[in-house]
């Protein structure tokens, strides 16, 4: 039997209304001692379940509140258990006062996520879909809200669950051929199995490739702007943060003293690192730009390599464009609005990276720039129809061990080892396919993901 639990799930902020959740079996006997309806005679416990009441919360003659009351009885709720939520005012003090009122009466405070872990342990949702609901609060741009969505909505759980079927289908059939081995004959099962176990092994490797994009939408590309001084580095940066359509969030850096800026261009997240760098410094080497390059080429997803185009390239830029040739950049040949002394055609032979001419003070050539990063990173449109990234690293990490066990089920038929071998390792992948979704993990996990959660979700 489990208890009753309440918390505020909405921000504990000034707005305008606050939501207590309340969830368990004594939600409606809880909430109906605090309830008085405006002529004094609704009940709680009486109204029907998914109706609305107004009226207010009141600790015995004192009223705490005017509230409006959504009673969803289980299991038609999120959580799956009988739930009643209490729209107060969005007040600090009258969501405290609301929530305090709540817990006297017999609710206990709900821990982080616990109401989403009910609805897991309800069977209201899989693994997948609650770990979409973190993502989802906590997606910082457009892609990564839809591809959240997308696992929310069960994609994931479904391709995790197609595949499993396929694999336990093989297990079965290895079982009866080994218990009935008169009727159901095991010759040149190895081949097949094998057939079987390649398609398996290229639907995860599909899924797989996905976590390089999927890593980059949810958590933004790591960009550094790196060129000489008076290329207009902190000109690109301005426009590109002053852009209507940016949002600039500052994080103070944990390990060095650096200002981080994340820009959302057209639902891509761009995360400029060491911006601070590019505002001010004193170092002569880092002036000329060449030790940054260097620097930021190591933890960088994306360089951005600004090009003063109205003066003549020199050694350093030789050097810079050297050191980027491995990596991920983009040549901007910037202040294209005055007399052009280096060209396009100049910096071509020079670089096999795309070239975009742009003028940081003009806000010209922007998009272009903006279209290359995407054609760098994210390959062909981003359609997301049905389209699944994997952005879990839990997820990940449960699709490797999948796609091991498959390997070595291959190992053993090549080895021509008895079929009873293949079962085992059909069965580890089996289970760590079922981590995904939740099926066969163990409690720890599931405490560990759902205390990541905020209070109230
Ligand atoms: P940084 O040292 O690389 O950060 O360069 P700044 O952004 O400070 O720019 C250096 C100078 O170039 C400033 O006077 C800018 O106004 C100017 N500048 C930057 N971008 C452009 C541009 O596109 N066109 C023109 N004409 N001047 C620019």
């Amino acid at each position: 039997m489990t208890d009753t639990i309440a918390a505020v799930a909405t921000a504990m902020t000034a707005s305008g209304i606050g939501i207590i959740r309340i969830s368990g079996p004594d939600s409606r006997k809880i909430v109906g001692k605090i309830y008085c309806s405006k002529n004094g005679k609704k009940r709680i416990e009486e109204v029907p379940s998914h109706t609305i009441n107004y009226g207010f919360i009141c600790d015995g003659k004192e009223t705490i509140d005017e509230v409006l009351i959504m009673v969803m009885d289980g299991p038609r709720s999120y959580t799956g258990e009988d739930t009643v939520e209490i729209d107060c005012h969005g007040g600090v003090l009258a969501m405290k006062r609301v929530l305090e009122t709540v817990v006297k009466y017999g609710a206990r405070p709900a821990e982080p996520g616990e109401f989403s872990k009910r609805a897991f342990l309800n069977g209201r949702m899989d693994l997948s879909q609650a770990e979409a609901v973190i993502d989802i609060i906590n997606a910082q741009n457009e892609y990564a809200l839809k591809s959240s969505l997308g696992q929310l909505r069960g994609n994931i759980q479904r391709v995790i669950k197609e595949i499993r079927e396929r694999i336990i289908y093989q297990i079965a059939y290895i079982e009866s051929a080994l218990d009935d081995p008169e009727h159901i004959s095991i010759d040149g099962y190895g081949e097949e199995l094998k057939k079987e176990v390649d398609n398996l092994l290229l639907k995860l490797e599909g899924l797989l490739q996905t976590v390089r994009e999927g890593k980059l939408m949810k958590e933004g590309i790591k960009t550094v702007i790196v060129g000489k001084p008076n290329a207009g580095k902190s000109s690109l940066l301005n426009t590109l943060v002053g852009e209507e359509r940016a949002i600039v969030t500052d994080i103070a850096g944990t390990t060095r003293d650096v200002l981080e800026e994340t820009i959302v261009l057209h639902g891509i997240s761009l995360r400029m690192l060491d911006t601070a760098g590019i505002r001010s410094t004193e170092d002569v080497v880092e002036k000329i730009g060449v030790k940054k390059a260097v620097e930021s080429a190591k933890d960088a997803d994306l360089i951005l390599y600004v090009v003063d185009s109205s003066v003549p390239l020199d050694e350093n830029d030789e050097e810079i464009m050297g050191i980027l040739q491995d990596k991920r950049a983009i040549v901007i040949l910037n202040k294209a609005d005055l007399q052009q002394v280096v060209t396009e055609e100049d910096l071509r032979k020079k670089t096999d990276h795309p070239i975009v001419t742009i003028s940081a003070r003009e806000e010209e050539g922007i998009d272009l720039l903006e279209q290359q990063i995407k054609k760098l990173f994210f390959e062909g449109e981003l359609s997301f129809n049905d389209e699944i990234y994997i952005t879990n690293v839990r997820h990940k990490a449960a699709l490797d061990e999948a796609e091991k066990s498959l390997e070595l089920v291959k190992n053993s038929i090549e080895m021509q080892m008895p079929e009873d071998f293949f079962s085992i390792d059909l069965m580890n992948a089996y289970e760590a396919l079922g981590s995904i979704i939740g099926e066969s993990v163990g409690e720890d996990l599931v405490n560990e993901i759902f205390s990541k959660f905020c209070t109230g979700k």
